[in-house]
């Protein structure tokens, strides 16, 4: 029995019916599209979260984390309500009610279950450890009851749990990660259309690899600011008389900029414009084989977040420029910012390098010694057991 499987039956008393698992994610490039119905080209990392769940006989939901110290956190299932979600310690078992609450809502048959999780990936660190919670339950729940899900649709069911429940305005890319992405691929999206390409992305055979560098920093998307930049940029698209910044072609953006008053509203359009410009830039250099030069990109990638998004932090961005100094091809903050991770590509053989210089920078800096961890692209959403 596996370790998830037997803490579950330890907690509970009797065995689970199954493990269900999906994993975080890094996004290569393109951050803050996916609300501006742009591009993004994220892959799954091998870190993954993995759920106990059986069926209840009653309405009750217990959900329990290995990885939180709240206990099990029971709640009603009939008594679920998006203007109420557990809150405080119990805070975390928002992300699985509110995939139970999502379902509900959504029409399907769902009763009572106790879940059990344990992950191997750090919350908070920008590596989507709440999507991967989430479509590892969706997947658990979908299963369970024999819904006629496809993976998409897993997706759409977690971020509705994560926007409508929890209460966090993020995009879908997160949740299409955790859910769709491949072994060795990237996951190219197109957040309008949903279409998906899998994009070969093996870093070894080029003899390189790519590093995450999590600065310990923990952001929280639920403080407002991410909200404000959703809304700023969804102002920005009205007064363009454009339905997304996604129809502003990197063409028009200069004049479209000359038409917009207010400084800070420039640099959000000039960033999501330029990055989507960029996702489609990098999927070609992937597709044509020339790795190395995705660097350059996400290094423009990085300087446009910080200074047209404003939304890294002292720590990414000495991340960001200390691995380029010790010969990084490239590097830049992934996921919402603010904290959490960096990644950066480099040749296999400087990863101890790159390393060490990160990590003595932060040691003079007077930060939080940083996690490094290679990242893989790996498989979505699965069961194991
Ligand atoms: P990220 O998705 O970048 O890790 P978020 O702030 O979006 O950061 O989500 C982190 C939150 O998700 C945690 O604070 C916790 O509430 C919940 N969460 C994620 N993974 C787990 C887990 N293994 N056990 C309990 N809660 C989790
Ligand atoms: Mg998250």
């Amino acid at each position: 029995m596996s370790r998830v499987a037997q803490e579950f039956l330890d907690l509970y008393g009797y065995p689970p019916e199954g493990v269900w698992a999906a994993p975080g994610r890094v996004n290569l490039i393109g951050e803050h599209t996916d609300y501006n119905d742009g591009f993004a080209l994220p892959f799954a990392l091998p870190h993954r979260t993995e759920v106990a769940v059986a069926r209840r006989a009653d309405a009750t939901l217990g959900f329990h984390s290995a990885d939180v110290p709240s206990g099990v956190v029971a709640l009603d299932l009939a008594a679920l309500d998006p203007a109420h979600p557990p809150r405080g310690r119990d805070g975390w078992a928002a992300y699985p009610a509110g995939v139970v609450w999502a379902l509900v809502d959504a029409g399907f048959p769902v009763g009572g279950v106790d879940l059990h999780v344990r992950s191997d990936l750090p919350t908070g660190a920008g590596l989507s450890s709440s999507a991967a919670l989430e479509v590892a339950t969706a997947l658990a729940l979908a299963e369970l009851h024999e819904l006629p899900l496809t993976r998409p649709e897993v997706a759409a069911l977690a971020r509705r749990a994560e926007n409508a429940y929890v209460g966090v305005p993020c995009g879908v890319m997160d949740q299409l990660a955790s859910a769709c992405a491949t072994d060795g691929h990237a996951l190219r999206l197109d957040t309008r259309s949903l279409e998906q390409r899998h994009i070969p992305f093996d870093c070894a055979v080029a003899g390189l690899r790519l590093l995450v560098v999590d600065t310990r920093v923990k952001h929280d998307l639920a403080d407002g600011t991410y909200a404000e930049r959703r809304a700023t940029c969804h102002r920005a698209a009205h007064s363009l008389g454009l339905p997304a910044l996604r129809d502003l072609p990197y063409e028009d953006l200069d004049r479209a900029l000359a038409g917009l008053a207010d400084p800070s509203t420039r640099g959000r359009v000039r960033h999501v414009v330029t990055e989507n410009a960029r996702v489609l830039r990098v999927e070609e250099l992937l597709r044509a084989g020339r790795l190395r030069e995705t660097g350059p990109p996400l290094t423009e990638g990085h300087a446009s977040l910080r200074d047209d998004y404003e939304v890294s932090c002292p720590e990414l961005d000495l991340a960001v420029a200390t691995a380029n100094s010790a010969g990084a091809y490239g590097s830049r903050m992934t996921g919402g910012g603010f904290g959490g991770s960096a990644l950066t590509l480099i040749d296999a053989d400087a990863e101890a390098e790159v390393t060490r210089a990160v990590t003595e920078a932060f040691a003079r800096a007077g930060f939080t010694p940083p996690r490094v961890t290679r990242a893989v692209p790996s498989a979505g959403m699965s069961r194991v057991l």
